[in-house]
């Protein structure tokens, strides 16, 4: 469902993303870990049209978002294309981004009704469901503020798989939050594997990511230092992969 060919990206000279290709198949969990400033965020935001590519192409289903003009930078699609190409894939970030005025149940209906202009009848049903699949039922009618990290968090993954996204991006979707409230956002993700979406997780849990991944890749200096299953990314002998993991017990 997602391509990406040997994307480079700098920030003022400095060299973020270093020929990174990766790509995710339908239904398939990668986990992206790394230390801190390794180009991971950046690498969701590229893949994600948040930021621009240098050079680098970008396919979702085979349909080309971006790719190497004759120059050797990278050339995006028109922005009608881009918008279609964008109907299949959703984000969930760090910090939840809900919006602050808007009950739970509208967080997760608006853009079913606005952007995909689905019945809001339609839209309700499905956010009803989705919200009680993920334990909020009884929240429907509660505002952000009202809420747990972590059930802001678990609506925010609702409002993202209620436009039937192929693929999934979570750029660390635990780490705003305290320990006891990242254990139920992880069972969530965890829930959704049945689903059959493809995701890919920016993460620090390691656990986590060796428990739910089909494969893992490990992010260093803006390179990819390691890509296997968990298997064997969690038992390599890279000595930067052990350092890394040595860190995270
Ligand atoms: P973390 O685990 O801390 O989230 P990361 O792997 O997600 O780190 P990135 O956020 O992708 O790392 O950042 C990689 C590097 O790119 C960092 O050195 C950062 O300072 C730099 N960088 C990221 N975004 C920008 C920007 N908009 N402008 C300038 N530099 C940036
Ligand atoms: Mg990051």
């Amino acid at each position: 469902v997602l391509e990406m060919n040997h994307v480079e990206k700098s920030f003022n000279e400095q060299n973020v993303l270093r020929d990174i290709s990766l790509s995710v198949k339908e239904g398939e969990i990668l986990s992206v870990i790394g230390p801190s400033g390794s180009g991971k965020s950046t690498l969701l935001r590229c893949a994600t049209l948040l930021e621009q590519m240098d050079k680098g192409e970008l396919f979702y289903l085979g349909e080309k978002a971006a790719w190497n003009g004759s120059d050797g930078t990278t050339v995006y699609a028109k922005k009608e294309k881009l918008k279609e190409i964008q109907k299949n894939y959703g984000l969930v970030f760090q910090n939840f981004n809900l919006f602050p005025h808007m009950t739970v149940l509208n967080n997760i209906i608006d853009a079913p009704i606005h952007v995909q202009k689905r019945s809001k009848e339609d839209a309700i049903k499905e956010a009803t469901e989705l919200l009680q699949k993920m334990g909020l039922a009884d929240k429907a009618d509660a505002y952000p503020c009202q809420l747990s990290g972590g059930q802001c968090q678990r609506v925010a993954i609702a409002r993202a798989l209620a436009l039937n996204p192929k693929i999934l991006f979570f750029d660390e979707p635990t780490s705003a939050l305290d320990p006891e409230l990242t254990g139920e956002v992880l069972k969530v993700i965890k829930s959704l594997a049945d689903l059959h979406i493809a995701m890919v997780i920016v993460t620090h849990e390691m656990a986590f990511a060796r428990d739910i991944s089909d494969r893992v890749i490990f992010m260093a200096e803006g390179v990819i230092v390691e890509e296997g299953t968990p298997e064997e990314v969690f038992a390599s002998n890279n000595v930067r992969t052990q350092n890394f993991l040595g860190r995270y017990g």
